[in-house]
């Protein structure tokens, strides 16, 4: 399993508890091998989660560490973890340090691989009870724009999911810089399915989402994997253009032949306003899409890894 953390000191050892429980039940059943590992991944946190992770690990081999040179965020800092345990394993699980995402629910996917030949099982939340009010419905909205602007399917979930080594190797040509993993996984292909789960509190510690990264992080997800907002802007440009042709025909008319003044202020101020707002959005909106090019044509790494404890 592959566990970003950001200062999760207060999650961790909860999280080590219960999967070191689960990882034994699923040995001693035979459905994993007891080489299996959690390997969590250090986002450049503050706080004293390295240590944290370091400490578990000389406590206890299964849990393996990733130390991030900085922070880049849950993305990529899957993608780091993904990237470096794909030829160590047949199948890999992410999952959020919260305890958030149903720790059960490894089973069935386990099943699903094992039994059925799934190669990618997303684990998908059946409520969201428990996230408030708000990220409930921004994330519901979220999703239906997704769908609406014909993104391919991006099934509505975290990054609770599991991969076979081949989905991994998939993965891994995807050279993107802006990652959207949960949008990335299904151009990857292979057979894939859904499990259900019901979505916990966070154990402890607070969202590492703020509304401005959740904002951000929507906006990726929809410039990274769809091209219609600048459709969009194109056919809104097309309609504008033909309105003003009938409207230059509307003022022609009325001033050169029936010799009236023309319209006043008031519609002017309108015109102008409403064309400009019309403008920044277009701008806005093009200048998303030269920013992600501008980030992907500079070829950065994507993530840096500075220790990987693992035996
Ligand atoms: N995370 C990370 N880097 C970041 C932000 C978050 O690795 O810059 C991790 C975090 O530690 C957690 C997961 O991403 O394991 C999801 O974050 P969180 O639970 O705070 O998000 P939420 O559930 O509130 O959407
Ligand atoms: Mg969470």
């Amino acid at each position: 399993m592959v566990v970003p953390c950001y200062n999760e000191e207060l999650v961790l050892d909860e999280t080590s508890h219960r999967l070191k429980i689960k990882y034994t039940q699923l040995i001693e059943a035979g459905k994993i091998s007891e080489l299996s590992r959690v390997v969590y991944v250090n986002d450049g946190s503050k706080d004293l989660t390295w240590e944290k992770i370091t400490e578990k690990h000389e406590a206890d081999k299964m849990f393996s560490g990733i130390n991030l040179s900085r922070n880049r965020g849950h993305q990529n800092a899957l993608l780091a973890g993904l990237m470096t345990v794909k030829n160590l394993a047949d199948c890999v699980i992410s999952m959020d340090a919260d305890l958030q995402d149903d720790i059960d629910t490894i089973d069935a996917m386990l099943d699903k691989f094992e039994n059925e030949g799934f190669d990618v099982v997303y684990g998908v939340r059946d409520n969201r009870d428990t996230d408030t009010f708000f990220k409930r419905n921004t994330a519901g909205l979220f999703y239906k724009l997704m769908q609406a602007l014909g993104s391919q399917s991006v099934p509505n979930h975290a990054d609770f999911r599991l991969m076979s080594q081949r989905a991994l190797d998939g993965l891994e040509q995807f050279q993107e810089v802006n990652l959207f993993l949960r949008g990335m996984v299904p151009m990857v292909g292979y057979k894939s399915t859904t499990v259900y789960y019901k979505r916990g509190e966070r154990f402890a510690g607070e969202s590492k989402y703020p509304l401005k990264k959740m904002i951000s992080f929507a906006i990726d997800g929809i410039t990274s994997t769809s091209a219609t907002p600048m459709r969009l802007i194109f056919w809104t440009g097309f309609i504008v253009f033909v309105l003003s042709i009938v409207a230059g025909l509307y003022v022609f008319i009325s001033h050169a032949i029936q010799g009236r003044t023309v319209l006043g202020w008031s519609s002017l101020m309108v015109a102008i306003i409403a064309f400009g707002g019309l403008n920044l959005l277009a701008i806005g909106i093009i200048g998303e899409y030269i920013g992600k090019i501008f980030l992907e044509v500079k070829q950065r790494p994507r993530f840096i890894i500075q220790d990987f404890i693992n035996d």
